[in-house]
């Protein structure tokens, strides 16, 4: 068994209602003029949690006439959390630290976010998988799963971190800490797999600190709840939490 060759804190970021104040399927699901048709809803009622409904949405939008250029625009136009720019920029200055987003949006959606807004350092971003063919927009499942009942059909949370670190542990890297942000009833599943060692920042009121707090015997990791990135900065500074390598 090769033995952990160097140390890293690995910082996982939801997406929506995370980093951007919003929620990047429904601005884009808005686009679509009202209503909706019967087909697609039902696809929305018939195949709770699956991914369907967004791909009959995304198609449908497109036949409308609404261009890829024009549901990245709508994208890039969401508005950051507060401090959230600034904190995966000062996350980014340090070292020893691997930045990850963990999305239920899409990858194509989290990349143009990020490359449109100048956010570098993000090592991997884990969504379902999405990219423009022929001039259209394709979305597909992350996965496929029927084992866990708090995630979504097509994206279980807490398996891909759950993967993420065992691929990390092989290739050499042992991480002292998983720091996880996120809002959502979905981070709940991967906030169950940190450990005591590890840190869950909520977003303050939302879905997941609510749930943290009435399940909070369940839950090993160290808790800290937050309202912008700049709060999150000075903990940061302060290193509370962390015990830096
Ligand atoms: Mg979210
Ligand atoms: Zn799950």
């Amino acid at each position: 068994m090769s033995q952990p060759q160097y140390n890293k804190h690995l910082v996982i970021f939801d997406f929506d209602d995370t980093i951007i104040d919003g929620n990047s399927d429904a601005e884009v699901n808005s686009m679509h003029p009202r209503p909706i048709p019967d087909e697609i809803t039902q696809i929305g009622i018939t195949h709770n949690g699956s991914i369907d409904f967004k791909v009959a949405l995304f198609a449908s939008l497109q036949q409308l006439g609404v261009t890829i250029d024009q549901i990245k625009d709508k994208v890039i136009n969401l508005p950051f959390v507060p401090g959230m720019k600034e904190l995966l920029d000062y996350l980014h200055s340090l070292e020893d630290l691997e930045l990850i987003i963990l999305s239920g949006a899409n990858t194509l959606f989290v990349r143009w976010y990020l490359d449109a807004m100048g956010i570098n350092g993000v090592s991997q971003i884990l969504s379902n998988f999405a990219e423009v063919k022929d001039g259209r927009l394709v979305v597909r499942c992350h996965h496929n799963q029927t084992w866990c009942h708090m995630c979504s059909k097509n994206l279980c949370k807490g398996r891909l971190l759950e993967n993420l670190i065992q691929e990390r542990t092989k290739s050499g890297v042992s991480h002292l800490s998983v720091l996880y942000f996120g809002d959502g009833k979905n981070d709940f599943c991967p906030t169950l797999k940190l450990s005591e060692h590890d840190v869950v920042f909520p977003r303050h009121d939302f879905p997941l600190h609510k749930l943290i707090m009435q399940n909070s015997s369940d839950v090993k990791a160290k808790l800290f709840s937050w309202k912008s990135g700049f709060e999150v900065i000075e903990i940061f500074k302060k290193k509370l939490f962390i015990h830096w390598a």
